[in-house]
């Protein structure tokens, strides 16, 4: 019989749970369509699903008709996407994860006090242009250690970094510290900018990367945290970790010669794709199951205020 250890805390974080009860409230509120624009987390099946329900997915504010309403992604947009949302007169519904908020706020303090800003995270990320948006003349992105070699700033006494919320820790603190070599007067934000779910996910992927012979990352190939989550499990010694969007996508040859597989998944991930996985799984021999928690997790965050607004007033 194999064994599974589940790494808690996985899949929704607070900011995920709330984009979604956000799309899910505003269908309810004022009927289909409702426009989302860009995915409103990256989850292949989460997108599915609200568009079973009547939700349209679209890349650019410009492709919903006028007046309609549109919900903005948790990933953040920049202050020209709202705009371009008051020109043509949409309702917006902000799911901007509060965290990410908290990321652009940072980002327009330190443009005011005329820092340059080095944005530690993936180029051409949802997020990552949205916190671009908030100041982009005064950030440049910073892709990994490697590329703080040939960055340059107006004056090396006054630069800042900030980050994506949903970076490998390791790593940020490696690019942080190639940073600072070469600005050693670098300034950054009061609290790390990776979230709390990204940094909760990849500590508990860590306790049992060492005690499995193979590790499956649910979670979509776009989703950055989950990406993050493989990387992580291998670099702490897992022998093997796979990204999968499902169980159709394991293939049986992974598990030949294992006993023990890890099982997490990324902050976008509905639990019941890591049933479904359990499941499949079981099928499989692999009963024996142990969830295997680091810390608990308390965390929600109201939903948009013009949202509840909106749903006071139908009450
Ligand atoms: Fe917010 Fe972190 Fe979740 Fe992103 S991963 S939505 S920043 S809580």
């Amino acid at each position: 019989m194999g064994r599974v250890l589940l790494a808690k805390p996985r899949g929704y974080c607070a900011g995920v749970d709330r984009a979604v009860q956000t799309v899910e409230k505003a269908l309810e509120l004022y009927g289909i369509p409702v426009y989302v624009r860009k995915q409103i987390v990256h989850n292949a099946h989460v997108v599915k699903t609200l568009e079973a329900k009547g939700a349209i997915f679209v890349e650019e504010t410009e492709e919903v008709p006028h007046g309609a309403t549109v919900v903005f992604s948790a990933h953040g947009v920049a202050p020209t996407v709202h705009e371009e949302a008051t020109e043509r007169k949409l309702r917006t519904i902000d799911a901007t994860c509060p965290l990410v908020t908290k990321v652009h706020h940072e980002a327009r303090r330190f443009a005011r006090e005329d820092y340059d800003i080095l944005l530690i995270g993936h180029e051409g990320h949802e997020e990552v242009v949205g916190t671009t948006g908030q100041a982009p003349d005064r950030i440049h992105l910073v892709d990994g250690p490697e590329d703080a070699a040939g960055v340059s700033v107006r004056d090396p006494k006054r630069v800042a970094y900030l980050s994506q919320t949903t970076l490998s820790v390791d790593e940020t603190m490696e690019t942080v510290e190639a940073l600072r070599e070469r600005f050693p007067h670098l300034t950054g934000p009061p609290n790390s900018d990776i979230c709390y779910a990204t940094q909760n996910r990849q500590v508990a992927v860590k306790q049992i990367a060492r005690s499995v012979d193979l590790i499956l990352v649910v979670g979509s190939p776009n989703s950055s945290n989950s990406v993050r989550l493989v990387e992580v499990a291998l670099d702490h010694g897992a022998p093997a970790a796979h990204l999968v969007d499902n169980s159709e996508q394991v293939k049986d040859e992974w598990l030949d010669g294992v006993e023990t597989v890890g099982v997490t998944s990324g902050a976008s991930v509905p639990e019941e794709l890591v049933t479904e996985l359990m499941a499949w799984l079981a099928e499989r021999g692999f009963n024996d199951v142990e969830e295997v928690t680091s810390t608990e997790e308390h965390l929600l965050f109201a939903l948009p205020p013009e949202l509840r607004r909106d749903m006071r007033a139908k009450e």
